[in-house]
């Protein structure tokens, strides 16, 4: 990847530890309530159909077919009704509570700092996320990612979300370079994937699923470390 000197970084479940630290949030929440009792559910199971339900709702809000307001309570709404709990009020306590308490943890995941360590200096790095501006700028600060990052590219400051071309133009921009020289690394297919190869740059796509190998521009990780070889 010698043309390369720009790289783009997604922050959720690429960086930043979501599903540790969202759950670790959640556990909270369900346990100073009495969901346990009033949906039947133990906290593995509700967890698994929140994250559904959660996953079905970001990626309809990346395509803009609902707003942020309703993706921020209905994920906790739909996860009660799911066990024939109807209860809008706690479900809006929750979406508070939780975006209170989760930015605020601190796991990252496996080789993030090893690798950004090796990678700055040598590139310059930027975050593009579609995540809620009020919080990725706290979890930045307190999981120590910030220093790494010239451009901090957020999906709601500009108005388009991943995988929309005009984000990934818009961070190009920013970043005063052209497409040969950006790479997009990131863990959502859609998202960071497909936004990235549409608008021309390179894409480095972290997960354990195979990939369709003829795509040309397109590389697989399954740890961060794996970048220390590539760049
Ligand atoms: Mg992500």
């Amino acid at each position: 990847m010698k043309h390369i000197k720009h790289i783009f970084f997604d922050l959720d479940n690429t960086l930043w530890d979501f599903e540790k630290n969202s759950r670790e949030a959640l556990l909270h929440l369900f346990n100073e309530s009495d969901i346990s009792i009033l949906c039947d559910v133990s906290f593995e199971n509700f967890i698994a159909t929140y994250e559904k339900i959660n996953h079905h709702l970001w990626h309809q809000y990346s395509l803009k077919q609902i707003v942020k307001e309703e993706l921020r309570y209905q994920r906790f709404h739909q996860s009660f009704k799911h066990y024939q709990y109807n209860n809008i009020e706690l479900a809006k306590q929750w979406a508070d509570e939780y975006l209170k308490i989760s930015p605020y943890k601190t796991h990252l995941i496996e080789g993030s700092i090893e690798t950004l360590d090796y990678l700055q200096g040598k590139y310059t790095l930027h975050l593009i996320t579609n995540g809620f501006k009020e919080v990725q700028h706290i979890k930045l600060d307190c999981c120590g990612l910030k220093p790494y990052f010239n451009h901090l590219i957020i999906s709601e400051d500009h108005g388009y979300n991943k995988p929309d071309i005009k984000l990934f133009e818009i961070a190009q921009s920013l970043a005063n370079t052209n497409k040969n020289e950006c790479v997009m690394i990131g863990d959502n297919y859609e998202a960071d994937i497909i936004g990235a190869l549409n608008a021309g740059w390179d894409a480095i796509f972290l997960s354990s699923s195979p990939i369709d190998n003829s795509i040309e521009k397109l590389t697989r990780i399954e740890k961060l470390i794996e970048l220390k070889d590539l760049f």
